[in-house]
């Protein structure tokens, strides 16, 4: 047998590959990951990226275009506006002097004296927080003082203030930057139109052989229509033509098992040589046919179907 990989190299090669692929795995949705070296990807997408080097956005995109899937927002995350990392880390400024040396402290209240001030500036005596106002120790809390709130005090400066000023700093190229110059970018996830692809899978199936076969420069005739002993006619999936000989292949999805009978009258009736039935695993096991007369194929996968069909047809082929 032929060791020669199936190297396809257009992007409907890559849509076809990545809609069988959704079949066998019944994905509904390709929602994307993060990790710091590839920032946001789709690993769904990312292994018929790499196998038709077309990029991810690519395939999406022409899925979208397809009406297999719809592209919905994900979430929105900030990154570099210079290098387009996600790769950043988040600094706290000070809004009046712009000092990234701030510090969150807490405001609390001395009930007896009313006296209103930040908690971690108070002196200690006897490891016990003494406030400067009446200069008691503070007591317990709840009871002698209350917590207002978080508050951030500028250790440059000296201002206290709510919200400090947000600052990115990028790791990837060393950008600093703010909110006025991020990029606060759209990610998408997309929702796969499952039932839709489900209904073209032996459209699909049937392009792929097609380009498989066409690598190795094998022709193929989709629904040929050929005449039986009987004199009737009869339609099979596809007909490939290969150094003079003719292999005739007609394929069962799951819910076509139940035409076997018919097959098995339009196989008789034609009285071909070479005759493959591609029919699902799980549904084979229920046949009840005479495999001398039926060459049936079993398939596990639809994604596995065009390489099962190349390796019988070269395989016939290797022997002549
Ligand atoms: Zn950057
Ligand atoms: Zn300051
Ligand atoms: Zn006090």
């Amino acid at each position: 047998m032929s060791k020669k990989d199936y190297k396809p190299s257009s992007i409907s090669g890559a849509i076809e590959d990545l809609l069988l692929y959704i079949i066998d795995n019944n994905i509904t949705e390709i929602v994307p990951k993060f990790s710091f070296q590839l920032g946001f990807y789709y690993s769904e997408a990312m292994r018929t990226s790499a196998k038709f080097k077309v990029s991810e956005e690519e395939l999406l995109d022409r899925l979208v275009k397809e009406s297999y899937a719809t592209k919905e927002l994900y979430d929105k995350y900030v990154r570099c506006p210079v290098c387009k990392s996600y790769r950043l880390l988040v600094q706290f400024k000070c809004p009046h002097c712009g000092s990234t040396n701030v510090n969150k402290v807490t405001l609390v209240s001395h009930v007896p004296c009313g006296y209103i001030g930040v908690l971690e500036e108070m002196k200690t005596s006897n490891e016990k927080r003494v406030c400067p106002k009446c200069e008691k120790e503070l007591g317990k809390r709840d009871k002698d003082w209350i917590r207002i709130g978080s508050l951030y005090k500028c250790n440059e400066c000296g201002e206290l203030f709510e919200m400090p000023s947000v600052q990115f700093k990028c790791v990837n190229c060393g950008k600093i930057f703010d909110y006025k110059d991020a990029e606060y970018e759209n990610i998408y996830k997309y929702k796969i139109n499952l039932e839709k692809i489900r209904k073209l899978t032996k459209q699909i199936v049937i392009r792929t052989i097609i380009n498989v076969l066409k690598e190795d420069g094998i022709t193929v005739e989709v629904n040929p229509t050929l005449q039986g002993l009987s004199g009737l006619k009869h339609t099979a999936s596809l007909l490939a033509k290969c150094d003079g000989r003719e292999i005739l292949i007609d394929i069962l999805s799951e819910d076509e098992i139940d035409d076997i009978m018919s097959i098995y009258g339009k196989i008789i009736d034609l009285g071909h040589p070479d005759h493959l039935i591609l029919v699902p695993s799980d549904t084979a096991q229920s046949l009840t046919v005479d495999e001398t007369v039926l060459k049936i194929v079993k398939y596990n996968k639809v994604s596995d179907v065009a390489q099962l069909v190349r390796e019988k047809i070269i395989s016939k082929k290797e022997k002549t």
